[in-house]
């Protein structure tokens, strides 16, 4: 059995001195000859869409400086870049973001992953697209936000991956395999293709998010920093801190598995061993995968649409057009009267318009079996 470390560092702002000498110690505990072997690094921030980084949706350009001066003190070719979700501009994301700013002031590279190619393998029966941009740099750094996520319950390190699929390919996957489980599954193909070239992994953790992630929850500080080489005992420590149990994430146990880790058996600095977890808001991403994962996969679809929470288009809507172009399933149409709305029979409850909706207009109701079950 594997004994892997995770590295945690409370840390109360964006300090860069302080991030910088986070990022120095974490990386050069991991050893590995990589990082002075290659000459390009990508540097693979989650960029999920046009938001500002006091939102917490994205990872904080601080966290990312911290790292770009590492390899740039280094004499490393360094890449920023990731594919945001939907049909999002990848400029208006680099501006918004705070990464446009960050390419002025250093010799770096801000890379659209959506438009560099792909390369595309088979693993576990799934086809998958990854970015040309992922296989051409030796070091890859995956510096992932501290998140809840309406269809995963947590987004960490593992989930961040996906922003090597190129663009709207990543809808066309959640046509493909639209329920937690099938999702998780393709999650988990994507990690085994990518796991061996990911040289490390970091979680910005000190302004987090908890509710309905991973775009309209709130805002939160949790004031850690996380590093680790092993994706899976990094994402099984952060999110059992942040209060969710190992059966709450659906993709934790496989990957813990495959990889041949013990949760026990993981290492964490000895400050941290009774470190309470967070009360953090967590019912609404995480009790809609309980009950659904154990059922059969014809049983759980029918289920589903009885069961599971579903999008909701509110008020605050500024018809951007956003969540139409992004609907993997064309479930949602412009009305006469020029607002969006959503057809319930066709919607898979993906829940990508939540996630993309850049106005926070897109609730999450849910079921009225829900409602009778659980009162709320
Ligand atoms: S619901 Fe959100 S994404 Fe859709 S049109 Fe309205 S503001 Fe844009
Ligand atoms: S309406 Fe929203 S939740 Fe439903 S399928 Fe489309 S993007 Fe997914």
């Amino acid at each position: 059995m594997k004994k892997p470390r995770v590295q945690i560092r409370k840390l109360n702002s964006y300090d860069l001195d302080e991030l910088q000498d986070a990022v120095g110690t974490f990386i050069k505990s991991c050893r590995n000859p990589k990082l002075q072997k290659s000459k390009r690094v990508l540097i693979k921030p989650n960029m999920l869409g046009a938001y500002p980084p006091e939102k917490a949706v994205t990872t904080h350009p601080v966290v990312v400086e911290a790292i770009v001066r590492y390899f740039l003190d280094a004499g490393k070719e360094v890449w920023v870049g990731d594919s945001p979700g939907g049909s999002v501009s990848v400029e208006d994301v680099w501006e918004a973001t705070g990464f446009s700013d960050l390419a002025k002031r250093y010799p770096i590279k801000l890379q659209n992953l959506s438009t560099m190619g792909f390369r595309e393998l088979k693993m576990d029966g799934k086809t998958l697209r990854i970015s040309e941009a992922f296989w051409r740099c030796g070091i890859v750094i995956n510096v992932a936000k501290y998140k809840t996520h309406s269809l995963m319950a947590f987004t960490g390190a593992f989930k961040n991956l996906y922003g090597l699929v190129p663009g709207l390919i990543k809808s066309d996957y959640h046509r493909q395999y639209p329920d937690t489980h099938s999702f998780s599954d393709l999650l988990i193909a994507l990690w085994k293709l990518t796991k061996n070239r990911v040289t490390y992994n970091f979680i910005d953790g000190i302004l987090g998010m908890d509710g309905a992630g991973p775009s309209a929850g709130n805002p939160r500080h949790f004031g850690l920093f996380f590093g680790s080489s092993s994706i899976a005992a990094l994402d099984y420590v952060a999110a059992t801190m942040m209060g969710f149990k190992l059966k709450d994430v659906p993709y934790l146990s496989p990957i813990l598995h495959a990889e041949g880790v013990l949760p026990s058996r993981i290492s964490i600095p000895n400050s941290f061993r009774d470190h309470p977890s967070f009360d953090a808001e967590l019912g609404v991403v995480k009790l809609r995968t309980d009950l659904v994962k154990y059922l059969p996969q014809p049983v759980r679809r029918g289920f589903k649409k009885l069961y599971y929470a579903r999008p909701v288009i509110g008020t605050d809507c500024k018809r951007c057009g956003v969540c139409v172009k992004s609907c993997p399933v064309k479930a949602i149409n412009w009305q006469d009267d020029g607002f969006p709305l959503i057809d319930n029979a066709k919607c898979i409850k993906c829940m990508c318009c939540h996630e993309m909706c850049p106005y926070h207009a897109i609730d999450i109701k849910n079921s009225f079996l829900w409602r009778m079950v659980f009162g709320s």
